[in-house]
């Protein structure tokens, strides 16, 4: 059995890696390049037509658009066969995938691309050859055996464990940090394996310690004593509910601070819903899930809109997307950041050449209504609440499994990350580490 990493090489989207033995094969993750044009365009380079015919099932380990926003993109193509993933990323994916077709359709209507890569129908087929599987169960397709494990990281994400042609290879797709506060700790695979593809997304990185309620308070200050908004972008799935946690938990601690907390997002509203109807897959008590819904107001329709515009401050306000770079969080920021009785607060990272990355490292100035205009809030970041495992839980995780003589793989981590990460691996394990080339052959 031969792998070969048609996406997320040397960088951290795009998540495609096909097992196959020259005559068939099996996809884990079909994700979308996200972030830098470079990186965007490659979305338009088709999979070679003899692969697609050779597919005998993909899996799709978590509902991330860089791990399953492809999709459509492949049904389009031509492929028909099962598409294996749980309950709960169902649920997300197809929320996931419904979002993205809108940002589309809309650069299609602004004239920003030309051709629709896709359709809504290519979308319904999607979820049409979707096959449920639970986790911890051994299941079987033809000839490959396989078991999906709890990877924490968000809401039905899993490892993937499969037999196939004689090999054994674990998939840990995006690993969770043990301690997450919403979503379980990831479990090691209890499985032998002959190779893992590990993600190596912080692979250079140590998480630091929790300054979300020190930023909190420093924010929520400043607009209560100037009658201000609080603003706090960020990514609709898993993010938002851990923020929303954090809130609860700061307002449990300091009561005499609590806010209003409005939530405007139609993404971020369906992901709090997937949430409350799974949470009992969460790491926390369905009852606190409820009381953290309970606290916030959600804008769901256009007269909640409205309503929000004539709220006196001060509230707080989460919107997407989490780096200004769609959905109602730059309207709200446009209004927002030129206030200087307002304040901004970033929750996590900020990527290369996005409007949230460019004020975080200093712009200040941004365009208003077609006018230049000085932002005047108060910006702040919280820099501790990655969904990512850091290089101390990657090794932990590594050094519990089952991986005896396993060639290890590194995959989804950029660069230097995936240089550190070697380092750090071989200092304490005897493995073959492999840092991954995209459209490279590897034995397993
Ligand atoms: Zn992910």
């Amino acid at each position: 059995m031969e792998l070969k990493f048609l996406g997320a090489a040397a960088t951290v989207t795009g998540s495609k890696t096909l097992i196959h033995n020259h005559d068939s094969g099996y996809l884990v993750d079909c994700g979308l390049y996200q972030g830098e044009n470079w990186l965007t365009e490659k979305n338009k380079n088709e999979i070679d037509k003899d692969i697609i015919k050779s597919l005998l099932g993909v899996f799709i380990t978590h509902a991330h658009l860089d791990h399953c926003g492809y999709l459509p993109y492949l049904v389009a193509q031509g492929y028909s066969g099962p598409i294996f993933m749980t309950e709960e990323t169902k649920k997300l994916v197809s929320i996931v995938l419904e979002d993205a077709y809108n940002i589309m359709e809309k650069a299609h209507l602004e004239n920003k691309i030309e051709k629709k890569p896709y359709t809504q129908d290519d979308i319904a087929k999607v979820i049409s050859m979707i096959n449920l599987k639970e986790r911890d169960i051994l299941h079987k397709h033809e000839n490959l055996e396989f078991k999906f494990y709890q990877a924490g990281h968000i809401l039905g994400a899993v490892s993937l464990w499969l037999k196939w042609d004689n090999k054994k290879v674990l998939f840990t797709g995006d690993l969770g940090r043990t301690d997450d506060c919403i979503h379980p700790e990831p479990q090691v695979c209890p499985d032998d394996v002959d190779a893992v593809v590990i993600e190596g997304t912080y692979g250079d990185r140590t998480h630091p310690v929790d300054d979300s309620f020190s930023k909190f308070q420093k924010t929520i200050n400043h607009i209560r004593e100037k009658k201000g908004v609080l603003l706090i972008p960020s990514f609709a799935i898993a993010r938002s509910t851990v923020v929303l946690k954090k809130l609860y938990d700061f307002f449990q601690e300091y009561p005499t601070l609590k806010l209003k907390i409005y939530v405007d997002s139609p993404m971020m509203i369906k992901a709090l819903h997937a949430y409350e109807q799974y949470s009992k897959e969460l790491k926390i008590k369905s009852q606190e899930f409820l009381a953290i819904l309970g606290d916030i107001k959600m804008v769901e329709f256009p007269k909640d809109r409205k309503k929000l515009m004539k709220v006196h401050a001060p509230y707080i306000l989460l919107s997407s997307s989490g780096m200004l770079t769609g959905g109602r969080s730059i309207e709200h920021f446009e209004r927002i950041a030129i206030k200087d009785y307002n304040a901004v607060l970033f929750v996590g990272y900020q990527g290369v050449g996005t409007l949230g990355r460019a004020v975080i490292d200093g712009q200040n100035e941004i365009l208003a209504n077609n006018k230049p205009t000085a932002l005047k809030a108060l910006i702040e970041n919280i820099l501790s609440l990655s969904a990512h495992a850091d290089q101390k839980q990657i090794i932990d995780y590594l050094m519990k499994s089952r991986i005896k003589d396993a060639t290890i793989f590194i995959n989804h981590a950029e660069k230097s990350a995936a240089d550190e990460l070697e380092q750090s691996i071989s200092s304490k394990l005897k493995n073959r580490v492999i840092k991954v080339e995209e459209n490279q052959n590897y034995q397993a």
